[in-house]
């Protein structure tokens, strides 16, 4: 008999199925996306190690990597979100660099081949989030990433209904991460972990639909004379266009996509009122919205980040979710149209 703060059956299967997924020797599950990223830089830092972010990540990453600054010494670096940002700052006191594939909401590409190519992986330990892009387009372990942290609470369960996180990995930390989990207590309980590996049976044909969707309603929006920009790395326009279509399998993009209402916060909050639930989630069935400069997230990205990354008042970030895109550009025009 296991005692389930330690291991569970639903749980390994669910672990086993991420690990696959993912391309990687071993996998564990978490209660939380956040709850995978805290464990695992607990694991990994020590009091005065260096790490180096993107700007524009997960606003509460950020803010708990503040926190491990503030109390236990730990340098953070915050650069500009790309590759090559990102191999500048590694310097010899550097040794960890957590990064995502896209950053959100502004959706900017980090390059993983750029990456493998001028970070020293032999001293360096490469974290990448890949909540946004998923297994399904990119497989980070092929660049030289050690650990891929999953919110699974987003594509992986794919129908807004469960809370849950994934580290997938090789054996050798999985055994560590294993022994921090069981002292944290953050290992995902059996219902949930059910709930999401009953999502993941569906996480391809739903990714793909929502994938195309979101490039119709992106080049909609495109032509729209009341859109200001669309941020969409399938779009032939957009500037990580070129690196995505090489990084990406499937000639797919992603679901999530962002736009600039014109006219200012005022006009977009009317536009995200009027349309499609507003919530700061994504990745589910149900398409959602939300305007990243009200957010809570937009309280932990100090403000020259913020004008840094192109978080304007307008912007609204959409998750795409698997309605008929046409009934989507519909609700988008009469809400665009006021
Ligand atoms: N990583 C990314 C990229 C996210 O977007 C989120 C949540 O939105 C998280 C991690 C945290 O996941 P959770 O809400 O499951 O703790």
């Amino acid at each position: 008999m296991k005692y389930s703060r330690e291991e569970n059956p639903t749980v390994r299967l669910l672990e086993r199925c991420i690990a696959l997924l993912e391309g990687t020797e071993d996998a564990l599950a978490f209660t939380s996306g956040m709850a995978t990223i805290s464990t695992a830089l607990i694991a990994s830092l020590e009091p005065g190690s260096k790490v180096v972010v993107p700007m524009g990540m997960y606003s509460t990453t950020l803010q708990l990597l503040n926190e491990l600054a503030s109390r236990i010494g730990v340098r953070v670096v915050r650069v500009r979100p790309s590759a090559e940002a990102i191999a500048e700052a590694v310097d010899r006191e550097v040794s960890l660099v957590l990064t995502e594939v896209m950053t959100n909401p502004t959706l900017k590409l980090i390059d993983l081949e750029e990456l493998q190519h001028t970070l020293p992986l032999d001293r360096v330990l490469l974290i990448v989030d890949n909540t946004f892009i998923t297994p399904v387009l990119v497989q980070p372990a092929r660049y030289g990433a050690s650990l891929m942290i999953h919110s699974t609470t987003k594509y992986l369960s794919g129908h807004n209904d469960a809370v849950g996180g994934a580290v997938a990995c090789s054996s050798e930390r999985a055994k560590l991460l294993w022994e921090w989990r069981r002292m944290l207590g953050t290992i995902q309980p059996p219902f949930e972990s059910y709930l999401v590996l009953r999502g993941m049976k569906t996480l391809e044909v739903r990714f793909e639909r929502q994938s195309r969707s979101a490039l119709t309603v992106a080049e909609f929006l495109l032509e729209h004379p009341r859109v200001g920009e669309v941020m969409y790395p399938g779009l032939r326009s957009d500037l990580n266009h070129d690196t995505a279509s090489r990084l990406f399998r499937r000639g797919l993009y992603g679901a999530v996509l962002s736009f600039v209402v014109k006219g200012g916060r005022e006009e977009a909050l009317k536009v995200m009122r009027r349309v499609i639930t507003p919530a700061p989630s994504l990745g589910g069935a149900e398409s959602l919205i939300t305007m990243p400069a009200v957010s809570a997230a937009a309280r932990y990205i100090p403000p020259e980040d913020r004008r840094k990354l192109g978080i304007v008042d307008g912007l609204l970030r959409l998750s795409v979710g698997l309605e008929d895109p046409e009934d989507l550009i519909e609700d988008l025009s009469k809400a665009l149209e006021g």
